[in-house]
């Protein structure tokens, strides 16, 4: 598929290369703020985290918020992207290479933030997928929880939470965990967020644990070991260790909210640039744009190298 019928097919990835974003999932975070307005505070948003940033658009929007548009005092502001993949430099953003799973990543957020806490943490965290869906699903949700480990180690009291989930067949456990944690928990799909697939985002608003809980990060502690004296107990796995057995009232459902305003593009839809449309939607020129940062160092590097060299042959 060329670059101009990827135009074509997806809007706001045309969208993200006009307006000077590294991903179309921008507009993602930009359509959540639309809704709930966690980055409008000029006087609150201080430190913020931005957990598995690259390439880097959710740090992109960040930065204009927090910075570029903003009309307030800029002082204290400080944004920290992580990502286990590198970066390229985002103005008024601090990258660092480093894996969300690790504590020695916490400390050097601590470190950077002088010890203060956040105001705001987000997590549009993706693994590797494998094809094997249970697995993938699985890996998943431990990179959720492990953001989320990360995130009461960090945020304010008060603070806001905002991360991608895939609305899996356990989901609403999650939700109930959440809702120990945090004032309100909301299941927020922007526009943006293709219809067909099973992505949406948990807006977790004031963030508000256990007084007498101290989260305490551990690599060698389970998810369950670090929750523990946190309210969160109530939802031990039943003694036969299975999930289907967690009672009805431990479940439960969380808000749901479609966030883009009702002349967002649609993001499973494709375009074509016929002369005599007459629907509402802005069209891009026909001109294809070129992305706006190629990867730094993508996994497929090497295989592109063997191939120009024509040393990427099969066996037979
Ligand atoms: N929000 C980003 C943006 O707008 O450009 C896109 C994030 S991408 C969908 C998911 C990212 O999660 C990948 O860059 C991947 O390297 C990162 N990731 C996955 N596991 C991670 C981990 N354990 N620690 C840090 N980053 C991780």
């Amino acid at each position: 598929m060329g670059k101009s019928s990827k135009d074509k097919r997806d809007l706001y990835y045309r969208k993200a290369k006009e307006q000077g974003y590294r991903a179309r999932s921008a507009f993602k975070l930009l359509q959540l703020n639309d809704e709930f307005h966690f980055l409008d505070d000029e006087t609150n948003l201080k430190r913020v985290v931005d957990l598995c940033a690259a390439p880097g658009s959710w740090s992109q929007v960040l930065s204009r918020k927090m910075f570029t548009e903003s009309k307030g005092n800029l002082d204290g502001k400080k944004i920290v992207a992580v990502d286990l993949q590198p970066m390229s430099p985002i103005e008024n953003v601090t990258t660092l290479q480093a894996d969300i799973t690790h504590p020695e990543t916490l400390s050097k957020i601590l470190h950077l933030f002088g010890n203060e806490k956040a105001d705001f943490v987000c997590s549009d965290g993706a693994p590797d997928v494998t094809g094997l869906h249970d697995l993938d699903e699985y890996v998943q949700q431990q990179l959720i929880m492990s953001a989320l480990q990360l995130t009461t180690c960090i945020l304010k009291k008060n603070g806001t939470f905002v991360a991608k989930i895939f609305r899996g067949r356990d989901i609403d456990m999650l939700y109930s965990q959440l809702g120990y944690l945090f004032e309100k928990v909301i299941c927020a799909k922007p526009k943006s967020s293709r219809g067909t697939s099973l992505e949406a985002f948990i807006v977790c608003l004031g963030y508000n644990p256990p007084s007498n809980w101290e989260p305490k990060l551990d690599l060698n502690k389970s998810v369950e070991e670090f929750f523990s004296g946190c309210s969160l107990g109530r939802l031990k796995i039943s003694d036969d260790n299975k999930l289907s057995n967690w009672k009805i009232e431990e479940r439960d459902i969380a808000e749901f909210m479609s966030c883009g305003g009702l002349d967002s593009v649609d993001s499973d839809a494709t375009y074509h640039f016929d002369e005599d449309d007459t629907s509402n939607v802005k069209k891009p020129a026909l001109v294809s744009l070129d992305p706006i940062q190629s990867p730094t160092n993508p996994p497929y590097k090497k295989a592109l190298e063997l191939k120009r060299k024509g040393k990427l042959t099969r066996a037979v």
